[in-house]
């Protein structure tokens, strides 16, 4: 049909727009990275669809993207010659949320406004794949002009972000010949995006590292100049590379803000060649928690992008972010023939290992650097111990933990071992939700009196990876509210406190008087020298779960 068609919005899209313009506001810059992001994916996909059809790169083969402003019209155009969008597309890219995410999203904005809402609100952006929808934070109309690659009919897709769209066909001669140019109408307090010093230090700054080039027209008619030349950062020498640009590098391709905590760059050789740019945030991405535990390493392929879905990295180092390059596999893989290929699973060993032991040299070198990194993912790192047997040695040795020892800050494995007591036969531990809660639980009176030091596991995966049966330096893990505690043969530290009384007549009597009442309520009732101020406690049965787990699986219905 010739005619326009106004459209409403999709309920949660009219949502996330009101909330844009009136609440997510005072770093408006987002807005620009977040296009030149969405034209630099529509670049890397059409590159990887040429490769099986060359013909829709026709005699245009030099993806680009054009930064174009009127500053006198007070308009911004941002242009690529990318795969483009046929109409069905745009409904569904530009007027629905795709991602599932979002409600997420949602959820996090209510959050945190009101606090530094606004700063941080906007910063979950990129991280969230609302992006399109920032152009509201700047514009009170946007035009996207498309034509998808190998069409031969263009589309206007229009909105004034307040609850409906229009979309129309388009004269050819009106649209780019493949591509999308998005046209933003600034609003009057956004003019300064409009500006040629604006527009080059916001490119700079945030979308220096996209793998296609950027050309800036500062007014109609003027030159092009160059912004950024594409060129692909991970295939630069270490020695050519600043820290600022594997900052700015990890936060094009993060969608974070914050400064990588660890930067691991490397080339493989050999058998399978491959090159790794990997980053540890500085700070928890927002989706660390979500049930699919799924990574989002990059994968290209000869600088091409070829998918962000493939299983580079076990789980439990999810929140890494990077990307790998491969000359080794054949450029016209398909993606579901990548999960099979060996050099996926070479690949996946050499970054793991390699990233594991980047960690294990900043904790020996940079203790408090390495804290961090640990405060932000130790709990999902620990989902290794018993997931990646292979590893398991060289992830305890990572593990840092809060002890009754650790006082403000935290203990390793070999700490612990280093101060064992004579005759203690394991490594102690209390697991529970609350960390304050557990280190003054009364199960930790014995041990406190004797000098031995106790775990204090305060996060839900350590009640599992406790309960797989590892041991370190042949002491297995055990739980100090589980099983008979064994402390007769460990002295106390104070040699005045009285031994335990087990042998007395009165307490005897007594324990027949509690198992009398209590009856079928407990299994046994027994003196124990777990404790030393207080009168009685609940322990587990010495195999099976421990008190936390009990609670745990008690808490899941089962
Ligand atoms: P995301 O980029 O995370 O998918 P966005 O809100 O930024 O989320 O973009 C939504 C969708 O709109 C993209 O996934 C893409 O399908 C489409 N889109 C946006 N900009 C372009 C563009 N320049 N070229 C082609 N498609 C685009
Ligand atoms: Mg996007």
């Amino acid at each position: 049909t010739e005619t326009t068609e106004n459209r409403p919005f999709e309920a949660d899209v009219s949502r996330l727009l009101h909330m844009m313009v009136h609440s997510v506001y005072s770093d408006r810059d987002v807005f620009l990275r977040e296009l030149v992001s969405n034209a630099a994916d529509a670049c890397e996909k059409l590159r990887y669809e040429a490769i099986a059809s060359p013909a829709l790169l026709g005699d245009d083969p030099r993806l680009a993207i054009t930064i174009a402003a009127d500053p006198e019209a007070n308009t911004l155009a941002i242009a690529d010659n990318g795969i483009g969008m046929s109409r069905d597309e745009m409904i569904e890219a530009l007027g629905t949320i795709a991602r599932s995410g979002t409600r997420g999203f949602m959820d996090r904005i209510a959050e945190v406004e009101g606090q530094d809402g606004a700063k941080r609100g906007a910063q979950l952006i990129g991280q969230f794949g609302v992006g399109f929808y920032s152009a509201f934070m700047v514009a009170s109309k946007v035009e996207v002009v498309s034509r998808r690659a190998g069409a031969s009919e263009a589309w206007v897709w229009a909105s004034d972000g307040k609850g409906e769209y229009s979309v129309a066909p388009v004269a050819l001669e009106e649209a780019p010949v493949r591509g999308t140019r998005v046209l933003l109408h600034l609003t009057d307090d956004a003019k300064s995006y409009a500006e040629r010093w604006t527009l080059e230090r916001i490119v700079k700054e945030q979308s220096g590292h996209v793998p296609v080039p950027i050309t800036l027209v500062e007014k109609p008619g003027a030159e092009a100049a160059s912004l950024s030349d594409g060129a692909a950062l991970w295939t630069k020498s270490k020695s050519d590379i600043s820290a600022q640009d594997y900052t700015d590098f990890y936060r094009s391709v993060a969608g974070q803000y914050d400064e990588p905590a660890l930067t691991v760059h490397f080339r493989a050789e050999g058998r399978f060649e491959y090159t790794a740019l990997a980053f540890i945030p500085g700070a928890r991405p927002f989706d660390l928690f979500d049930a699919d535990r799924k990574g989002r390493i990059k994968l290209y392929v000869k600088r091409v992008f070829i998918t962000d879905d493939a299983e580079l990295l076990p789980r439990y180092l999810r929140f890494v972010r990077g990307v790998v390059d491969s000359a080794d596999l054949p450029l016209n893989v398909s993606r579901e023939m990548i999960q099979d290929s060996p050099l996926l699973g070479a690949i996946k060993k050499g970054v793991t290992n390699r990233v594991i032991s980047e960690l294990a040299k900043l904790a020996e070198q940079d203790g408090e650097a390495f804290g961090k990194v640990w405060e932000n993912f130790g709990a999902v790192i620990k989902e290794g111990l018993y997931e990646d047997f292979e590893r398991r040695e060289q992830l305890l040795g990572l593990a840092r933990f809060k002890t009754t020892a650790s006082g403000e800050g935290t203990r390793s494995l070999k700490d612990y071992v280093a101060v064992l007591r004579e005759n203690q036969t394991a490594i102690y531990y209390i697991a529970g939700d609350d960390a304050a809660r557990i280190a003054s639980s009364p199960h930790l009176e014995g041990f406190r009196a004797r000098g031995i030091e106790v775990l204090l596991l305060a996060d839900p995966v350590d009640a599992f990876w406790v309960a797989s049966g590892l041991d370190h330096e042949g002491k297995p893990f055990k739980s100090v509210t589980q099983g008979a505690a064994d402390l007769g043969l460990i002295p106390l530290l104070d040699s005045d406190t009285p031994p335990p009384a087990e042998a007395s007549a009165e307490v005897t009597a007594l324990i027949a008087a509690i198992k009398e009442t209590l009856a079928e309520d407990v299994a046994d009732v027994r003196a124990s020298d777990r404790l030393t101020d207080s009168a009685v406690c609940l322990i587990a049965a010495e195999s099976g779960p421990d008190r936390q787990f009990e609670r745990m699986l008690a808490a899941a219905g089962r």
